[in-house]
């Protein structure tokens, strides 16, 4: 059996529109929403196995229309619309509404670089490192040139340094064989390094004004309080998108995003929604039941194991020792301190002193913590002053008032702070 599968179509129309009634309105269905429609694909499962196991989004995506005609869409959108006109962020690489006619459109490289720095940065954080980027580099074959030394010491503050050695060869791409044009086309984006679906769709929308989904926390957050969704992140994902998706408004697809990332940043908070600014809220289901911050519901997280290594902080004249890290791996190709591996179990003395450049009076200058996606690290920073006549076999000595050009991830501008106060305290 081929193609199309059978779909009972009227019963899983009738099905699912009950399911979506009962969770916008909070009605108790027999064993819960989510058994509704589970009941459903079982009632199926012949065509399901038949078409090759399709998805929630599937059926969304096929029954969006009945299931959202309860809500008046085109009153969401504009409704949504309007409030971004009068209320939706001014950010520096976004066209408004009502600057359309001074400035054409959004450049396509400044779009992609702000996307970039926000996928695990806050907008405050990122808009200096933004703007420092387009003035050093005002174009793309300007960053593409650009010593990727330079672009790793400009992005340290940033964290996640892979984007950065991704963005220098995202930008040598497209400034040596795209002619330095962006590609509107989402294929075309995720072919190019570090862009994934959720940026290649932002860019598309943002820079392009194309239909695309951009599903970021805020959206999230803002789609699963409008519908009361029961199931918890991340397994909603799909759900979220679609219905996203289908109340986008085709005529303004990259307004729709913007705004309604914006409703989520700035009336839709995670606790506390500012319901009576809200847009959305007469059709808003946890609005209507009190229950706005019980949404999104959210699977436990794990807590992160925690790592532990030891770093050594050498000291000469005013200098302070760096090497560079290797260039695969975590903080890649970035500056360091150098010292033991990471490891849960932590370095044992062997450890310590198979990696301690030299023999000398090493000083516990205390301990940095910082934590990454995966784990929490302790590092322990050792310090000492070296001899003028020893040679560090890599790296080189750098003046402490000038740390801030060495390009120092977090982590190790931490360690580093943390070691030149302790030699303070000494003296
Ligand atoms: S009405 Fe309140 S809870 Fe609902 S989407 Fe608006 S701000 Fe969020």
């Amino acid at each position: 059996m081929g193609g199309r599968p059978r779909w009972d179509w009227a019963q899983l129309h009738a099905s699912f529109s009950e399911a979506l009634r009962c969770t916008r309105r909070r009605v108790e269905a027999p064993g819960g929403v989510e058994a509704l429609v589970l009941r459903v694909i079982l009632d199926n499962k012949a065509s399901l196995s038949a078409a090759g196991k399709r998805s929630w989004e599937f059926i969304l995506s096929n029954l969006r229309d009945p299931v959202l005609d309860e809500l008046d869409i085109s009153q969401l959108r504009a409704a949504l619309l309007e409030w971004y006109g009068a209320q939706g962020r001014s950010l520096p690489w976004r066209i408004r509404p009502e600057e359309r006619g001074d400035r054409a459109a959004p450049d396509p490289y400044a779009v992609w670089l702000s996307e970039i720095m926000l996928q695990q940065t806050t907008i405050p954080h990122a808009t200096p490192y933004w703007r420092a980027f387009l003035e050093r580099w005002p174009t793309v074959h300007d960053l593409a040139r650009a010593p990727r030394e330079d672009v790793l010491a400009a992005w340290a503050g940033l964290g996640y340094y892979a984007r950065a050695r991704n963005l220098h060869k995202c930008a040598g791409v497209v400034s040596n064989e795209l002619d330095g044009v962006f590609p509107a086309d989402l294929e075309a984006l995720k072919a190019l390094p570090g862009i994934g679906d959720y940026t290649a769709n932002a860019i598309r929308a943002v820079a392009f004004d194309q239909a695309a989904s951009v599903v970021d926390g805020n959206v999230e957050r803002v789609i699963s309080r409008m519908f009361a969704l029961e199931t918890p992140l991340p397994k909603a994902k799909p759900q979220i998108k679609a219905l996203a998706g289908a109340l986008a408004d085709p005529a303004r697809p990259g307004d729709y995003a913007q705004a309604l990332m914006d409703l989520g940043a700035t009336v839709c908070t995670p606790k506390s929604p500012d319901c009576a600014r809200c847009p959305w809220r007469r059709a808003c289901a946890a609005q209507a039941a009190g229950v706005q911050t019980r949404y999104p519901l959210k699977d436990k997280k794990k807590p992160k194991p925690v790592r532990r290594g030891v770093c050594f902080h050498v000291m000469r004249a005013g200098g302070l020792w760096l090497r560079r890290r290797p260039e695969t791996g975590l903080l890649g190709a970035m500056m360091e301190l150098p010292g033991t591996d990471w490891t849960e179990a932590g370095p044992g003395d062997g450890d310590v002193a198979a990696a301690q450049p030299f023999q000398g009076l090493w000083r516990d200058a205390g301990e940095v913590r910082h934590v990454f996606t995966h784990f929490e690290l302790r590092l322990t920073v050792l310090s000492t002053e070296a001899d003028l006549g020893w040679t560090p076999g890599d790296g080189a000595f750098f003046e402490i008032t000038e740390l801030d050009a060495a390009g120092l991830p977090s982590v190790m501008m931490k360690a580093a702070r943390l070691g030149i106060r302790a030699k303070a305290r000494l003296l």
